[in-house]
């Protein structure tokens, strides 16, 4: 942790500090163009959104990692990216409010899994993970995927972003693909019909993305743009989609059209410049 960062700890959480050094800033921008994506008036609020972020969260390297000015700032960028401009009462960092530790390895996270097969039989292995977010815990990322991140973002792939998502889903609960919605979302009559309209499109959208990778993959078909993780479980696909949705939005609106009215709706309209 280097000395601007180190400063902000060392004043009160909610004194507003010193803000992010142009600098800093700029080189940020510069290695993940697609923040800069959203429009100037809204680039001033990410980069005071970004450093409450920083003051409110703590960051612990893994592995002996040691945690820089640069590597702080571009995950808090990227993290607050999705809650910018979020509709509904509960606004910008309070959907993170539920913890504080950001745990950054070096490279690829090695989780421990063990499950218990219909024999009785429990087996253990190590699952190699980018980044992961616990409920009501903290995320972990894998500073290897992270940097990649303005290179990437063709693909559709941020790492952030996709981790964050998940915490945006799990603050109803598990993650079941449906953060909690705004009152009267898209018209919706009830909370219960605009989460049943919600999980319909994400739903619709998430098998016939299921159906392209397996005509890509089994029958030569043409191959599919957004990462095929995707294909896991709806909750990993509403994950993958904002991803795609936040750093692509131009490849992102020509395969799921269908999605962007709703994402704009829930994550605030955004006006994508490429
Ligand atoms: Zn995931």
């Amino acid at each position: 942790m280097l000395r601007w960062l180190r400063s902000l700890r060392e004043k009160p959480a909610d004194d507003p500090g010193r803000p992010i050094p142009e600098a800093l800033w700029q080189a940020t921008l510069h290695a993940y163009p697609f923040l800069s994506r959203h429009g100037a008036g809204s680039l001033g609020a990410l980069r005071k959104l970004t450093g409450q972020f920083l003051r409110q969260k703590e960051f612990h390297g893994a592995g002996g990692l040691l945690i820089t000015d640069p590597m702080a700032v571009a995950i808090a960028a990227q993290a607050c990216l999705p809650v910018l401009a979020i509709a509904g009462a509960r606004r910008g960092l309070a959907w993170y409010d539920d913890f504080v530790g950001i745990v950054v390895h070096p490279g690829a996270v090695l989780a421990a899994r063990e499950s218990m097969d219909d024999a009785g039989v429990v087996h253990a292995w190590h699952e190699e993970l980018s980044g992961e977010a616990m409920q009501d815990g903290p995320v972990t990322l894998s500073w290897e995927d992270v940097a990649q991140a303005g290179r990437t973002a063709g693909e559709g792939y941020n790492v952030v972003i996709h981790e964050f998502v998940h915490k945006i889903d799990m603050r109803d609960g598990a993650a079941d693909a449906c953060p909690p919605l705004p009152r009267g979302f898209m018209g919706a009559a009830s909370p219960a019909q605009a989460r049943k309209n919600w999980l319909a499109n994400l739903q619709a959208h998430y098998l016939d993305h299921c159906d392209k990778i397996s005509m890509a993959e089994r029958f030569g078909g043409p191959p599919v743009w957004m990462d095929t993780y995707a294909a896991v479980s709806i909750d990993e696909f509403f994950a993958v989609a904002s991803e795609a949705y936040f750093v692509s939005p131009v490849q992102f609106s020509r395969d799921f059209a269908g999605l962007v009215p709703m994402f704009d709706a829930f994550f605030g309209a955004v006006t994508p410049a490429g």
